[in-house]
């Protein structure tokens, strides 16, 4: 990839979207496709669904256990959706950014926009909103996945609701209609590219050095 010699990973790149919207399964095929990018692992106080890893899917808290971390400032964000709290530690950045990795974070919109309003610095943010191409396709999806109660399934969509009136504080937005999943996949790659070229104070440090003229040679 062109630029990689000037590019040190700086980046916590934030995905919101409403349940249903595909978030995972994007996200999965962009850390698969490039291995400079590290999932952030969320804490929550959800159960484990079928299928689901403590310590790759999430790592899951007891209420107690996540008030502790709480208390002792451990999370970059944390928040409620639906009955539960889910939080990003900051050590998943340290840990992306140690391993010379950007972080990406797959997290609901209020946790984006704290993330957002902070000075990560040397880290920055960028926020990517997933658009689905409509309530009944999110509806559709969630009834597919059989993974909530019917009350749940409701929760979902009146969140999904209010969070799609929040797209105004993102970066960008993808949209992820039915059977494009590769297409939403390429725009993200594409935006990544971008930011990961963008002139910022980490560039200019690099750059200055090779920029000066007693280290010509
Ligand atoms: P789910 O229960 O479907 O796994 O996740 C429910 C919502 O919580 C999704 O919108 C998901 O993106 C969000 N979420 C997952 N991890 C975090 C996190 O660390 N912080 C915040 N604020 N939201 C999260």
């Amino acid at each position: 990839m062109a630029n990689t010699h000037l590019y040190k990973p700086n980046l916590v790149i934030v995905i919101s979207g409403p349940s249903g919207s595909g978030k995972s399964t994007i996200i999965n095929a962009l850390c698969k496709s490039d291995e400079t990018l590290q999932l952030s692992v969320s804490a929550t106080t959800r159960k484990p669904r079928p299928r689901e890893v403590d310590g790759v899917d999430y790592r899951f808290l007891s209420k107690a256990e996540f008030e502790k971390h709480i208390q002792q400032g451990s999370f970059l964000e944390w928040a409620e959706y639906g009955d539960n709290l889910y939080g990003t530690l900051k050590s998943e950045i340290v840990t992306a950014r140690e391993a010379g990795k950007d972080s990406i974070l797959e997290i609901e919109v209020k946790g984006s926009l704290a993330i957002r309003e902070q000075n990560l610095a040397p880290a920055r943010s960028v926020l990517i909103f997933i658009v689905p191409p409509s309530l009944t396709t999110l509806e559709k999806r969630l009834r597919r996945r059989k993974t909530e109660s019917e009350a749940e399934l409701k929760q979902r969509l009146d969140i999904a609701k209010s969070e799609v009136q929040e797209i105004k504080n993102y970066d960008y937005w993808v949209s992820n209609p039915e059977k494009a999943i590769q297409e939403a996949v390429r725009q993200i790659q594409t935006i990544i590219r971008a930011e990961r070229s963008r002139i910022d104070d980490k560039l200019i440090e690099t750059i200055n050095p090779l920029l000066s003229i007693d280290s010509a040679d």
